[in-house]
């Protein structure tokens, strides 16, 4: 059986890059983000869930997640978005667990902005955490998403503090600098790990 290594970072830190890099050296990466998004849309039993909880309106005409409703639904609403996540989470925890037992090699990486906060770290067998110092990142984000700097720091403000996050890591990566850098690093850290 694979080993499970989780892959984390609070928003512009720089994970999605360093996954992409850990594919790169040959690793499968699972992102949880994006299979939640894929999930939510193909099974059947989390979406006749979704609507329970969110009305039949979550979902469009054609059958299609609509995100937009879903946020303004549970925005503001903590005890709603909690239900929504208790839905969710399992749902990808499962699909997770499917896709693991598919995969061939030694180490297998699940990226996730939220290891720490669902403790998900307790089924791997290391943590990885990308931080960069906080201009650094919500800097990162404005130029990604056009986003101006309050919004990216309040969504930052909402995350677990860096150095919560550091205590718990097994490794840090800190992505200060340039791409070439933060490559190296990866390569180093995945391969030292045994
Ligand atoms: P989010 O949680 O918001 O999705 P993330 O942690 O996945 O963010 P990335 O998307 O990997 O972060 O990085 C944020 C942005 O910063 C991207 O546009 C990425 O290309 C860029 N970036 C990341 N690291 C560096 C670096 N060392 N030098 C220059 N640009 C970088």
């Amino acid at each position: 059986l694979s080993k499970i290594i989780g892959l984390t970072g609070g928003i512009g830190s720089g994970k999605t890059t360093v996954a992409q890099f850990i594919e790169e050296f040959g690793f499968p990466v699972y992102y949880s983000d994006d299979r939640a998004k894929t999930i939510v849309n193909d099974n059947e039993d989390l979406k006749i869930k979704i609507k329970e909880l969110l009305g039949n309106e979550a979902y469009d005409e054609n059958g299609f997640y609509d995100r937009k409703y879903v946020a303004e639904k549970v925005f503001n609403n903590k005890d709603l978005l909690h239900k929504l996540n208790e839905i969710i989470h399992p749902a990808v925890r499962i699909d997770f667990e499917e896709w693991v037992k598919k995969q061939t090699k030694y180490l297998v990486f699940k990226e996730t902005a939220l290891l720490f906060e669902l403790k998900l770290n307790l089924q791997c067998y290391k943590s990885i955490l990308v931080t960069a110092e906080d201009n650094i990142r919500i800097k990162r984000v404005m130029d990604r998403d056009g986003k101006t700097y309050r919004e990216v720091e309040s969504i930052m403000e909402k995350q677990m503090p860096e150095k919560d996050k550091i205590k718990l890591a097994d490794c840090v990566i800190y992505n200060n600098t340039n791409l070439d850098d933060l490559k190296e690093q990866t390569e180093k850290i995945i391969f030292e790990i045994e």
